[in-house]
């Protein structure tokens, strides 16, 4: 695949740079299982790492192999692994980094799927989780253990769309030798490269703006490739930092966690997010440009219950600035007061469909509370900044007009406005 960086509009990673054999200007599809040597000796090198090329598709493939090299240029890593999911991405990722008897400190204004995986999942396999407020720095830094391998956050948080300063945080982690893993999905490396701004491993679940029509569920963790393994915060990686340095982590996790756990993504699955990421930038200015429209409107016509970081009575409108650009993202929450205010709301849309995800090219409603937060006490729920009349809306690519009357209408509806 190298080669092919020499190939005439290969340099930038926002397209694909298609095949070079035949000339296809789209990602090669190998739905191959195993890959063919012709002797056990080639075999064996392959194998033992001693020559390059691929030989199952659980642990690598060459259509997933350039899916990970253009997110991993996007991103600014050194390295990069696709998953089947964004929990798959996640759950590996902590996995190759704790062990029983270890924690992480998370960010407690996190997607509801990461907050199960760490608050039960993975506290029943001894790894504990303490959950902050990422804008608390102290509270933050103090929670810094001994036995803390992993600070994880979201650079834009679902849904409380909080904006933690990653900048900061990440100094705490590099002065306690910690890596900082940052889940960028909301944000999308389009308004923001956590790398950049001293992260150590991203992560994205694919399945959202990466695709950007609904249609494969993915994630990818890319390595900054910077991280020291071998500060002696994590004794398992000692060995492998000695041999491959900061690429230490990647490696380990592609032939030890990943492999073993199986939850390797799928070439047709890379296929779909590789025509997504071509689209990626003019998708997210329209989403953004959308999101900021609806948010203004609504602010403008005195309906106090909206939330964008691109308001400037958002609490973290000014790190959102600085992080991202002067662009705050496609999501848009309203509190209508009360529950049967959010679903009379729901139920009042006509163009936006109530569906669960986001990143969709259409508009996406969703009440938190009663579904993929549900399963938590109110408390948790409080700190994850899901209000019982909390609605999510993912903005998509509609005309920004006729998406202004849906919501305005919806809120009609339900006596909001
Ligand atoms: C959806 C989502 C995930 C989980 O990704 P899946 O692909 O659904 O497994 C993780 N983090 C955030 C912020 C998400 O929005």
């Amino acid at each position: 695949m190298s080669e092919n960086t020499e190939q005439k509009g290969a340099a930038e990673p926002a397209f694909h740079e298609g095949d070079q054999a035949n000339g296809a200007t789209t990602l090669p599809v190998w739905n191959s299982t195993g890959f063919r040597y012709s002797s056990a000796e080639e075999m064996e090198k392959v194998f033992n790492g001693r020559a390059p090329g691929f030989v199952y598709s659980r642990i690598a493939n060459p259509t997933l192999a350039q899916l990970e090299r253009r997110l991993c240029l996007l991103e600014n890593g050194s390295a990069a692994i696709s998953f089947a999911s964004g929990m798959a991405a996640i759950s590996s990722v902590i996995l190759g980094l704790a062990s029983a008897g270890d924690e992480i400190v998370s960010s407690s204004s996190i997607f509801g799927g990461t907050y199960s995986l760490f608050s039960r999942t993975l506290d029943r396999l001894g790894i504990t989780t303490k959950f902050v407020d990422p804008s608390d720095l102290s509270a933050l830094e103090s929670a810094i253990s001994d036995k803390v391998r992993a600070i994880f956050i979201e650079s834009m948080g679902n849904p409380a769309l909080d904006i933690p300063d990653i900048q900061a945080i990440a100094s705490i982690a590099s002065k306690h030798g910690v890596a900082l893993v940052v889940d960028n999905t909301v944000a999308t490396p389009e308004l923001f490269k956590p790398l950049d701004s001293g992260a150590d491993i991203v992560i994205e679940s694919t399945s959202k703006y990466i695709n950007g029509t609904g249609t494969a569920v993915g994630g990818m963790m890319v390595d900054s490739g910077r991280f020291d393994w071998g500060n002696g915060r994590y004794p398992h990686l000692t060995e492998a930092s000695a041999k491959f340095g900061g690429m230490a982590f990647a490696a380990s996790l592609r032939q030890g966690v990943f492999r073993d756990l199986g939850s390797c993504f799928n070439p047709n699955g890379a296929f779909l997010m590789s025509t997504g990421l071509d689209t990626l930038r003019l998708r997210m200015e329209r989403h953004c440009s959308n999101a900021a429209n609806l948010a203004n409107v609504l602010s403008e016509k005195g309906f106090e219950g909206v939330n964008y970081p691109g308001l400037k009575k958002h609490r973290d409108h000014d790190i959102a600035r600085k992080q991202f650009g002067g662009a705050f993202g496609g999501i848009v929450t309203l509190r209508l007061g009360s529950k049967d205010a959010a679903f009379k709301f729901i139920n009042g849309l006509k163009m936006a469909m109530i569906v669960a995800n986001i990143g969709d090219a259409r508009t996406l409603a969703i009440h938190p509370a009663s579904t993929f937060c549900r399963e938590f006490d109110s408390d948790t729920r409080l700190a994850m900044g899901v209000h019982e009349d909390l609605v999510r809306i993912s903005v998509g690519l509609e005309d920004a007009g006729a998406l202004v009357d849906d919501v305005v209408g919806a809120l009609e509806t339900s006596n909001s406005l």
